[in-house]
Formats: C-alpha cells, sequence, structure tokens
C-alpha cells in the first residue's frame, strides 16, 4: 500500500515550494519529495546570497523561449507586485539595485522562511528531504504512483518542479525532462545559460592577467547588446554583461567589446588631437579606465604607436584604432558550463503545455513548472519570477 496525496511536487526548490503553499490553502494535501538534504538550496545561495527575488520591470521579452508567448498569462496572473506585496506583508527588508533588481537586505534566507512559513499555515504540506525520485507511472485509476529513495506514494496530480540542470552540487537534474520524455512530451535541448565565457585563443592571456578587473562596457551580437559590467577571470569573461550575453551565445560564435560605451571615441580622439598634439593615446583612454586595462588594450590594438604623439597619427589610424575598442571582436572557446551556469536553457517544450494551468495537453494531472520548462529569464530576478509565477499558475488548478 502506498500512502496517497492529493498532490506530489518533485524538488523543493524555489517554484516547488511556492506551489506547495498555495496548493495547500486550497485545501490539497500535498508532499514535497527532495533528494537533497536540505529544502530550497539555490535560494539560498542565489544572488550572492542575498536572493534577487524579482525585478521592478518584468516584461514577457525579458524571458528566452522557443514560444514567446506562453510566460504572457502566468506573469499577469501573479505579478512581481504580487510577491513583493508577500515579501512586504513578512517584514522582509530588501533594496533596489540597478536596472531594478530586487534583493533581500538580511539575507535568502528571509525568502526561503517565508516559503516554508507558507507551507506550515495550512498544515497540510509534508516535506521529504533525502528523497529522490526514482521513477513515475501513471496507473489505471487514473493516479499517478511515484517510488522514491523513501518508498512508493500516489497522487492525483504530479507536478514536476525539480529545475534545470545547472550547478549539480545545488541539485541539478535532468529528472524533470526524462518524465516529459517518458509521458511523450518533446524536450529542446539544452545548454547552460547565464554562465561565464571562457577562452583558448591568446585573448585567455589577456583575461588571466586583468583577471579581478572590471570595467562597465557593451556586449552585442547580430540582435542583443548588453551594457553592464564585464569581469575578467582567469579563464575568460564574466560579470552581468557576460551572462545576460552568455543566453544568446551559440558555440563558435563571436561577439563584440565596446569597452568604451559611454564615450565617441572618434571624436574624443580628433579634438585632442588639435588641443593637446603631443599627447599619447594611452594616456586619453587611461582617463577612462584603469591603468591595467589600457596596456592589454594598447598590446592587443596599437601597439605599434605605443609611444607615438597622436600628432603623428593619421585621422584613419586614429577611425581604425578607435572603432577597435569601441567594437572590439572575440571568440569564446565556450562557457565554464553547467557547473557554474545560473539556469539551464532549452527544456520542456511549452507547446503542450497550457500557459494558463501549466498542466499537460497530453496527461492529465501532470504538471510542469519552473526553470525545467523551456523559460528561461534574463539575469535580474526574472528566473526567480518565473518560479514564482508558474507555481502559482499550477497551484490553482492541481
Ligand atoms: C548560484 C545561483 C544563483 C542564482 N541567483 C538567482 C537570483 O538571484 N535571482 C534569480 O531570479 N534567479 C537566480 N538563480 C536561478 C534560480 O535559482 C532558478 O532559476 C530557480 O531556483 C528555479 O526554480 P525551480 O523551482 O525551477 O528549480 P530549483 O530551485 O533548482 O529546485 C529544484 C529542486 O528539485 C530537486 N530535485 C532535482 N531532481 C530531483 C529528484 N530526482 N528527486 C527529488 N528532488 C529532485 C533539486 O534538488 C532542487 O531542490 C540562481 C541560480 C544559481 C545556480
Amino acid at each position: 500500500m502506498s500512502m496517497h496525496y492529493d498532490v506530489i511536487v518533485l524538488g523543493a526548490g524555489a517554484s516547488g515550494l511556492m506551489l506547495a503553499a498555495h496548493a495547500a490553502w486550497r485545501g490539497r494535501k500535498v508532499l514535497v519529495v527532495e533528494k537533497a538534504n536540505k529544502v530550497g538550496k539555490k535560494i539560498l545561495m542565489s544572488g550572492g546570497g542575498k536572493c534577487n527575488f524579482t525585478n521592478l520591470y518584468v516584461e514577457p521579452e525579458n524571458f528566452i523561449s522557443h514560444n514567446p508567448h506562453f510566460v504572457i498569462s502566468a506573469l499577469s496572473r501573479y505579478s512581481n507586485w504580487d510577491f513583493i506585496g508577500m515579501v512586504c506583508d513578512y517584514g522582509i527588508a530588501y533594496e533596489e539595485r540597478k536596472h531594478g533588481q530586487l534583493f533581500t537586505l538580511n539575507g535568502s534566507k528571509d525568502i526561503l522562511n517565508m516559503l516554508l512559513a507558507e507551507c506550515e499555515k495550512a498544515k497540510l504540506v509534508t516535506l521529504k528531504t533525502d528523497c529522490e525520485l526514482k521513477t513515475v507511472k501513471k496507473l489505471d485509476n487514473a493516479l499517478f504512483q511515484v517510488s522514491t529513495t523513501q518508498g512508493h506514494f500516489s497522487c492525483e496530480s504530479l507536478v514536476v518542479a525539480s529545475g534545470g540542470l545547472s550547478i549539480p552540487t545545488l541539485g541539478g537534474s535532468g529528472v524533470g525532462y526524462e518524465i516529459a520524455k517518458q509521458f511523450g512530451h518533446p524536450v529542446f535541448p539544452t545548454r547552460a545559460g547565464l554562465v561565464p565565457f571562457t577562452f583558448s585563443d591568446q585573448f585567455k592571456e589577456v583575461t588571466t592577467r586583468l583577471s579581478g578587473n572590471a570595467l562597465d562596457v557593451t556586449l552585442s551580437n547580430d540582435k542583443h547588446s548588453f551594457t553592464e559590467a564585464l569581469l575578467f577571470t582567469h579563464r575568460g569573461l564574466s560579470g552581468p554583461s557576460s551572462l545576460q550575453l552568455s543566453n544568446y551565445w551559440h558555440a563558435g560564435e563571436s561577439f563584440q567589446i565596446n569597452f568604451f560605451p559611454a564615450q565617441d571615441l572618434i571624436e574624443y580622439f580628433k579634438l585632442k588631437k588639435q588641443q593637446q598634439p603631443k599627447v599619447l593615446l594611452r594616456t586619453l583612454v587611461s582617463e577612462f579606465t584603469a591603468k591595467s586595462i589600457v596596456l592589454e588594450l594598447q598590446q592587443l590594438i596599437w601597439s605599434d604607436y605605443a609611444d607615438t604623439a597622436i600628432a603623428q597619427l593619421s585621422d584613419t589610424v586614429l577611425e581604425q584604432i578607435a572603432s577597435q575598442l569601441q567594437s572590439f571582436v572575440v571568440k569564446p572557446s565556450g562557457t565554464e558550463g553547467y557547473r557554474t551556469a545560473e539556469v539551464t536553457l532549452g527544456g520542456v517544450d511549452t507547446a503542450e503545455i497550457s500557459s494558463k494551468t501549466m498542466q499537460s495537453q497530453r496527461v492529465h494531472g501532470l504538471y510542469f513548472i519552473g526553470e525545467v520548462l523551456d523559460v528561461t529569464g534574463h539575469l535580474g530576478g526574472y528566473n526567480f519570477q518565473w518560479a514564482w509565477s508558474s507555481a502559482y499558475a499550477a497551484a490553482q488548478y492541481v
């Protein structure tokens, strides 16, 4: 005999806990199975320990999916303002950082404790940790049978909230994709997202030498561009601008770096040629960023003219140098992969999932929420907002 629940949730992460709380309020008896020894590990690690729990400006354009309209319904039914309202009800202190990003002031545990308190309210949620899902079966009586490392359970509604492949040590697993395939749902190929770039060409030596330095840049490919901080690392490029562009990068592609997005360098160089004919380019560029970065750029771009006064440089040469500084092409050899990626791109195809209820249109009673779906947010609190919104939508129907 297996123990019966109305709802079984696979994964006690952001979306699983949110769903459990809201389903219990509707009087549903919920079991959440979590393979890790603790619930909500990614929440605790998120946002550098401060959890960027949502954003003031949430638009469908902040999400990547093969089906871009899929997010609209859930995001409008449970918005960033709804989640901010709950954070305020709990008296959690938070701050707004750049680009409308909201972070807790006293740590991510405030968000996790809030979700756990919400799960407690109706006294209908059971959380089982160290409980790994092994197999799922749909029985003849329309119930699901779930086998775990702690025994068998049955339920009417099975919610797959197992997240993506990123950071295996924090619970990243492919089990959600396997369940989707088992029940006939197509799954888009997955790849690491919001992840640093790595290099193997000579640019790697530059990033290694500059490791730890940062500056505000614009990174762009043919379709997307992000103006934010760039961080040099021992392995390549990181920082918000790199993480954002990584969501739109495929192996083998190059992209451009504008090292000085706030300047019109060619105009500036021409002006200085008149005003200070003896000045060196590195002196001029040093006004905008650290000397160590300027010396590397000099080596890469105008080493032949390192000690030439600006008046000796033709306008054509100045134009070429300015253009290199403002659209420097780099070609990563790869990314750091799932080991450090914040999210997984791709996943369960939304074409056969209801955008209103998150229920499978193939299998009655089967739901997919959060990151396991083919929905990935930009950096900035959008991935959690998707977890909250998709969980809330499904919780009304499970
Ligand atoms: C380091 C880091 C920092 C981040 N910071 C932010 C941020 O500040 N803001 C933001 O919006 N997003 C952030 N993200 C992304 C965000 O954490 C995820 O998008 C979000 O947690 C996804 O929620 P989820 O419920 O779909 O999956 P998760 O939160 O990953 O939860 C899935 C759960 O399922 C469990 N599980 C997996 N397989 C099994 C199995 N077989 N049996 C039982 N349980 C299983 C896992 O252990 C895990 O607890 C960050 C991610 C990382 C890795």
